[in-house]
Order: structure tokens, then C-alpha cells, then sequence
């Protein structure tokens, strides 16, 4: 049904375009081709290390769909006649991408008619309810979860030291205490057993830390960047990536995210922009969870400026207080733990549709009209 929200043309573009002239934004810079040959040439170390697998042809072609949809965002965003997407093998600044997510995307994004505002997406239709086919809590084809009825099995590349194995440790202490039926176990054969997460370092100064989004068919890779990034940081960054691993989306990329922070696009490389659009709405819910800046899933406030220290995103409500708690990576927040607890550990309750999370966070839970509809197919949004 829907996708991303579009830069406003009228008030956007020619600001941005002037960043652009002489083919500006058609270029690939170093940064861009370094990052996305470090992220192949890992793709295939892992195929080869674990499965022995040459695998070449087959990342090629889920780095040439990585860049297809963002050329689809750019395209939808009326932006292609003067921007090529940076072909970096990355979306939304930290994540990658299957060869299916990638085309799952492309093809949502081609459906799309979302207008920037949550609030107008459809109610329940009490009278037609026919079940979404495509729900992460059912049977998304995005997103896969977890069996947390087993430990999480994870692997550390042999160049981990024992500090850096230690801040994986730290951080998957973190969320078994925020989310008690999750857990994690090292196992040296994990990729003889399913899946796993198998922790290892990028070289690339672009990122911090990088993750695929839902499990993987085989493994999923979590790559971090122990040298340039801030120590004191390192284990906040372990665990954003871990729950991007166990499906987590980005706080400010949520449907309902302006309604919490402007973003503001002239300050935004527009080849970038992938990072600031919302979520797809038809995979991710809110499960009904409110929007906090708090999130360790929330970037800082200055994230992808071309200007340093100005802001891509600006905090609506309580400006200082909670511009100063963007991208914290100290702790998992309130709204973090419920999530991580509505997804993985509220066993008893399921949603049934993906826009449950929005329907709660409309009052539909205890609306007359709704709330027997709510009760039934929505139980984990109305808590
Ligand atoms: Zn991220």
C-alpha cells in the first residue's frame, strides 16, 4: 500500500539543488565505493569461511538491488533527473539489505500512496476484514524473527580481543534484562547449527556499526567499527545493531515520526536521503508504543548534516531536553524494552494486522466503535 515519505518539491528540492549543479549529486564519492567494496568483500568472506561458498554472482546482484531501490526512493522522491543515490551497499545509514528485502522494497515502494501523515492511513473497515498477508508478528515477508525458545547462537571473527568480546557480552547482558526471553549463547560451530549472529569489525570510517534487519537465511553479520568509534559508545552501538538484528527499525524513520521532529532536508546530502524516510508501514509496527527520544534506535540530532553541528532533525516538543537525549547509546529506553518485550516475549498476545500499532496510538483500543474489533485482532498494540 504505501512507503516513504518524499521531500516536499515546492519547499525542498531547490535548496537541495544547488548542492547539485555541475552533476554534483550524480557522482560517487571515494567514501561511497570504499564502503560498499568493504561490505562485499565481507559478504563474501563470510560465504567462504562458513559455507564454503564462492557466492560472487549472488552478492553481486543484492548490491545491485540495494542500489535499485534507492534509485527507486530518489525516483519517488522526483529527485533522479539531478541525483544518483550513493551506491554504498547501505540504507538508512546502518543497514543492509537482502537481495528479496531489496526487491520486497522496490516493489512496495512502486504501490505507494502514503502522504506523510499516519493519521490519514485507513481505520479498521469493520466490514471487510480481511487479514494482511504480509505482517512482521504473522507472516512477514520482509522480516523474519527469532526462535527465542533457544539461545541466540553468535560467533566472534578471531580478531576480536578481549575487550571488544566483552562489549558484545555487556550489550547482550543489556537486552536479556530488558527483554528476559531473549537470550544469547557463544557457540564456536554456530554456523553448523542454523542461524546465528556472527560479530565481526568493519574497516570502513563511514559507519560505526552495520546490521541486516530480521534474521538471516543463513547468518546474519554484525559488523563494528572498534577503532573510529567512541569507546564509551561501543556497547550502545553493539546493541542497536543487535536489534536491527532482531528486526528493530529506526525511531525517527517511524510512521508517525514528523509529528515528533521536523526533518530538515536542506542540510541533508541528497544523495542520503534513504536515511530519513519513513519505515515501509506496511512492515513495521508501532505496536501501539510511543515515540521516544530517548530510543537507542533514535539517531543524534545532527545525523548526515553537510553542515556540522546544525541539525537534520529537530526535536517538536521539549526542544533542549530531548535534542540532548537524541542518540544516546548508553541504554535501552522504555519504549525500547517495550518493544523488544511486545515482540518477542508477550507470548500470550498477538496482533494480527501491521497497523494495530497505529489503530492503538489512535485511542481505537477503548473507541466504542472499534474496541471489540481492537480486542480481538489487536491484543499486543492495546497491551
Ligand atoms: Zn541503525
Amino acid at each position: 500500500m504505501t512507503t516513504v515519505l518524499k521531500p516536499e518539491p515546492e519547499k525542498d528540492h531547490p535548496i537541495q539543488m544547488q548542492d547539485c549543479k555541475n552533476n554534483d549529486c550524480k557522482t560517487q564519492s571515494s567514501i561511497y565505493i570504499e564502503t560498499k567494496n568493504s561490505l562485499m568483500k565481507t559478504a563474501q568472506v563470510f560465504e567462504k569461511k562458513f559455507f564454503n561458498n564462492d557466492a560472487k554472482v549472488d552478492i553481486d546482484r543484492q548490491f545491485s538491488a540495494i542500489w535499485d531501490y534507492k534509485k527507486a526512493l530518489i525516483d519517488k522522491a522526483g529527485l533522479s533527473q539531478y541525483v544518483s543515490p550513493a551506491d554504498n551497499g547501505l540504507v538508512d545509514g546502518d543497514v543492509l539489505l537482502s537481495e528479496q528485502q531489496a526487491r520486497f522494497l522496490i516493489n512496495e515502494l512502486q504501490k505507494g500512496n502514503f502522504d506523510g501523515n499516519w493519521k490519514n492511513l485507513p481505520l479498521p473497515d469493520l466490514n471487510r476484514d480481511k487479514r494482511s498477508a504480509l505482517f512482521f508478528g504473522e507472516n512477514n515477508q520482509f522480516i523474519q524473527k527469532w526462535d527465542t525458545s533457544q539461545p541466540i547462537l553468535y560467533m566472534f571473527d578471531e580478531t576480536y580481543d578481549e575487550y571488544e568480546k566483552n562489549s558484545v557480552r555487556q550489550a547482550h547482558r543489556m537486552i536479556s534484562s530488558a527483554a528476559s526471553c531473549i537470550h544469547f549463547q557463544f557457540d564456536p560451530i554456530a554456523y553448523k547449527k542454523g542461524h546465528f549472529i556472527y560479530y565481526t569489525r568493519t574497516i570502513t570510517p563511514a559507519v560505526c556499526g552495520l546490521s541486516h534487519v530480521g534474521r538471516q537465511p543463513k547468518g546474519n553479520v554484525i559488523q563494528i567499527n572498534f577503532e573510529s568509534c567512541e569507546k564509551l559508545a561501543q556497547t550502545g552501538v553493539i546493541i542497536h545493531e543487535t536489534l536491527h538484528a532482531l528486526g528493530i527499525e529506526h525511531t525517527h524513520q517511524r510512521v508517525d515520526r514528523d509529528d515528533f521532529i521536523e526533518i530538515v532536508w536542506n542540510r541533508i546530502n541528497p544523495q542520503l536521503i534513504d536515511t530519513f524516510v519513513h519505515a515501509d508501514n506496511n512492515i513495521y509496527s508501532t505496536y501501539g508504543v510511543q515515540y521516544d527520544f530517548d530510543s537507542i534506535m533514535q539517531y543524534k540530532w545532527n545525523m548526515g548534516s553537510k553542515i556540522p553541528n546544525k541539525e537534520t532533525m529537530k526535536p517538536k516538543i521539549a526542544y533542549t531536553q530531548n535534542r540532548a537525549r537524541m542518540g544516546q547509546r548508553n541504554h535501552l529506553s522504555p519504549s525500547d524494552i517495550e518493544i523488544l518485550n511486545k515482540l518477542y516475549c508477550w507470548t500470550g498476545c498477538r496482533d494480527l494486522k501491521v497497523m494495530c500499532g497505529r489503530w492503538a496510538m489512535l485511542g481505537l483500543c477503548s473507541d466504542a466503535k472499534y474496541k471489540t474489533f481492537m480486542k480481538n485482532r489487536c491484543k499486543l498494540s492495546c497491551g
